[in-house]
Order: C-alpha cells, then structure tokens, then sequence
C-alpha cells in the first residue's frame, strides 16, 4: 500500500520521502549497531581512553567476600565479549572463578597467569567515607570505592593489558598462553577461591608463572633518597603457624587466698618468658640479598654497610628493630594475639587459661626447631602447645628466572627513573597456594603510589589516584612482550645452533 501512495506522489515530494527513510534507516541500524555494542561492552572496546570508566563501574559491585558472583558475571562478560576464551572454575557465591585467556586452555601453552580477586573486604563504618564506598565516584584526581586498590584496580590493569597483547597479535601463534585468572574469596582464604583451582584445574591451566597482587612502588623506602620510589616484586613471603596453648590447673576456686600455682598466673609468666625478650635477628640469603639491592640505591654510609650486611650485622640489627614491618622479614616473630579464661567474676580463680599465638615463620625456618625453642622459652612443661594452623614450607621463587627478569625489565621500561628490588612480604596472599605447588611466582602491582593511600586499604576511602591504571596496564603489557621476544630468540639460538651442528656433520 505504500508502494501505491509513493508512486502517485509528485516527483520532488517522493525524493523527499526517500531521503527521510535513507536518513532513518540509517539512523535506526547506528542506533541498533550502537545498543548492541553498548550491552556488549559498556563503554566500547577496552583502551586507555576507558580504563578508569571500567574500574568504576566493577567498583560498582558490593563483592563481599562470598558474595562474587555477580561482579565476577560482569567481568567474565567483559572478558568474553572482548575476545577472550573463557573457562569456567566454580559458579558459585564463595567458589566463584574463571580464566580468560588469548588460546583455549586445552592448547596446553606454557601459560602465564594473571592472578587477582573479584572479592574484597566490607566497607567498615560508612560515615567515615567521603563517597560511598560503592559509588566509583571519579573525581578529577581519584578514583574512588572499596576495591579500587585490592584488587580491582590491578585486575582491570591485567586484563587491559591481555586484549591490547590479544589485538596486537591477532591470528599469530605465540609460544606462551596468556591468561588473567579471576578467583573467590582471597580475603578470607575460604576454599572455594585459589585453592579450588588448583585442586580441579591446575593441570588445565599449566601455569609457567603466576603474577599475583603484591606491593606498589612507594616513595620514602629509602633513608637517603627519600624522593625517589622503589619497585618491589616479592618472590617469597613468610609462612604463618598458628599455636594454642592451653593451661589446666585444678586449685582452691576463692580468689580470697592465693594458691602457691594457679592457671593465670603460670601462664603469664610463661608468657612473659616468651615474649619478653627481643625475637633473634635471622639472616638468610634472601633477606641479605634484600639488604644489599637496598644498599646499592642508598647512599653514603648507610649504603655502605647494608651492601655489607654481614660485616656491619651489629650496627644494622638495632636500625631494623626499630622499624617492626622490616625487622618482621628479619625474624621469626611471635605476637599474642589471645589470652582467655573465659571468667569475668573477681573472686573465682578459673582452672584453665589459654593463649593464641599468631607466628610467622622466614621461608627457610625449620618448623620443629621453632617450636622446641618456643617450648624451652615457655619454660613450663605443663602447658599444651597444639597447632590450629600451619602453612607448609615452600620454595622462594627464583629471582634469576626469566619471567624475574623480565618483569624487572619491563618495570624499568615504563618507570626508567626508578629501581627495582626483590623483596619477601611478611603476609601471604593467594600467591602462597601457587608457590606450594612449585609454580614461579611474582607479586607487585606496578604503579607508583603516595604512602598516604595504603592507610585506606582495607580502611575507609580506599581510592587510587588517576592516571596510573594505564602506566600499570603498560607495565604488564611489556612483561608479555618481553616474554614473547625473549622465546623467540631462544628459538632463533636453536634453530642456528641445529643449523651449525647439521652443517658441520655434512662436512
Ligand atoms: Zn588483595
């Protein structure tokens, strides 16, 4: 019928009719193509221009630890829409985890796995914060919102880096896979995260190396060039063991007359035995190590003797005490973080008294040896030491690997102004899990961060400053890249190397 009105137009009327369609046809496909893309990837495809919008909105979502599901929905998407090849590692609240990765798993590539965590940790009093903790407000210097730190923000940076690699080499076999790795639960360390996947899926994955959240670089490390930030990537941390002990003593129950023994009191000074002297200085080849990379950015004196750490162990050990987060990668350390009787009536003695102590071991320790002395320390045979936790020993990655190397090099290619140290984290993340395996792993976030915004991780008003996601993003971008060459000219040795034998065997 609008076939019949159209012919009977005039000329110049019909021309205008059509040019209306074309224009609304036109209009109506954009529009259509524009939507379609919108519900795909919100803010378009994944760049430096949209980084930050991409935190914000991931921000958006209040994933509690044990309530990842729908934050981890919207990423593995984003992932998904993106290009990526995604597998699936448990759909649930508390187990809920996936990879997203340039090839299929099942090319079984030596991989190279960006580990981070869709969970984060509640967002503590609300009226303390300045925007609501799950706002993503970006104001014109931060970026704001529970995550935006830990470990969101570093997620996003790993993830931008894997499509910009993905887009680069469209269509090409590369030696490695790489895949970002999205897990449940790390602040909590429930099953349900790290752990699960390496229990059901580690084989599939086939990590060569795993980059894990660690520290950012941070100004005001070092004592003399306090202006100048140093990069640390951790290739160890210390192994927590975690002790009960328990004190029974049956006496008279009136606190009216003072047995010769009673529970609380042999276990204060049991107590005081243990923990009222100094914890020993320990030194190992990697915390020496850790002394000497220092000292090589430290000037004068001060660089001296820590280039020299054996030499002047007298005169460092005192500084490090003074600085308990230091001296805690110098030492064995034991804190009570406990002490019970579970009575709270004045004149009841109670008969049994226990104590919980948080000990964190150096990654070469000898656990028995440690408890020994702790028992000798003690100096009360009637007190029942029993462990409720203990991480087992693992190896420390190698800081003359590769991927080491490689990750220091591309720290320096985006940061050429700043210095790169090995280091071991007193706390462990879900790094610990891979490294029980064997598997090499590295954990740093590289980006330059002011000391004032690690207060609020894990606090009120974590935020991150704009402008650093895109230098991370670049950081890890240039690890793969140096990864990628790094095998190709492993390859080219071979090949000649192959060639010259082959050649000299026909001579
Ligand atoms: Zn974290």
């Amino acid at each position: 019928m609008f076939q019949t009105i159209k012919e009977n137009m005039h000329p110049k009327l019909r021309a205008f009719i059509s040019l209306i369609y074309i224009i609304v046809t036109i209009h109506y496909s954009y529009s259509q193509q524009q939507s379609n893309t919108d519900s795909i990837l919100p803010f378009g495809q994944l760049n430096n221009y949209n980084i930050e919008r991409y935190l914000s909105e991931y921000i958006k979502f209040a994933s509690v630890s044990g309530e990842e599901k729908k934050a981890g929905e919207w990423l593995k998407n984003i992932c998904k829409n993106s290009g990526l090849h995604i597998q699936q590692m448990g759909n649930k609240d508390a187990q809920y985890n996936f990879t997203a990765s340039l090839y299929p798993l099942s090319s079984k590539l030596p991989n190279i796995v960006f580990l981070n965590h869709i969970d984060v940790v509640p967002a503590g009093d609300l009226s303390k914060w300045k925007y609501p903790p799950y706002s993503g407000k970006i104001t014109d210097t931060e970026i704001w919102g529970r995550g935006s730190w830990d470990n969101k923000g570093n997620a996003i940076m790993q993830l931008f880096s894997l499509v910009e690699i993905m887009n680069k080499y469209k269509g090409q076999q590369l030696p490695y896979n790489v895949t970002f790795l999205a897990v449940s639960c790390e602040e909590t360390q429930c099953r349900g995260g790290a752990e699960y996947v390496i229990e059901n899926y580690l084989d599939l994955l086939n990590p060569a190396v795993v980059i894990g959240e660690g520290p950012p670089a941070i100004k005001g490390a070092l004592q003399t060039r306090p202006d100048t930030a140093v990069f640390p990537i951790s290739v160890a941390h210390k192994r927590a063991l975690w002790l009960k002990l328990t004190l029974k003593i049956n006496t008279s129950a009136h606190g009216s007359v003072t047995p010769l023994r009673y529970a609380n009191r042999e276990m204060v000074k049991a107590l005081d035995n243990l923990l009222g002297k100094h914890q020993k200085a320990v030194y190992t080849d990697l915390n020496i190590k850790m002394l000497k990379d220092i000292g090589q950015l430290e000037k004068g004196l001060t660089g001296f003797a820590m280039r020299h750490p054996k030499i002047f162990r007298m005169f460092i050990t005192p500084q490090l005490r003074k600085q308990p987060e230091l001296f805690s990668v110098f030492s064995n350390t034991i804190t009570l973080t406990s002490l019970e009787s579970n009575n709270d009536v004045v004149n009841v003695i109670p008969s049994e008294v226990t104590a919980l102590l948080d000990c964190r071991l150096l990654p070469e320790a000898n656990k028995d040896k440690f408890l020994a002395n702790l028992k000798k320390r003690l100096d009360n045979d009637d007190i029942e030491v029993s462990t409720i936790y203990s991480m087992p020993k693992m190896k420390s990655s190698d800081d003359k690997s590769i991927f080491y190397k490689n990750l220091k090099t591309a720290i320096s290619k985006t940061y050429p102004e700043n210095d790169v140290i090995t280091i071991l984290l007193p706390n462990t993340s879900d790094a610990g899990v891979f490294r029980a395996k064997g598997i090499a792993t590295y954990t740093t976030v590289p980006i330059s961060l002011d000391m004032s915004y690690l207060d609020n991780i894990h606090s009120e008003n974590e935020r991150i400053p704009r402008g650093v996601l895109h230098k991370g993003k670049e950081t890890y971008t240039n690890f793969i890249e140096e990864c990628i060459t790094e095998n190709k000219e492993k390859e080219k040795k071979k090949f000649l190397i192959f060639n010259l034998n082959d050649k000299s065997k026909d001579n």
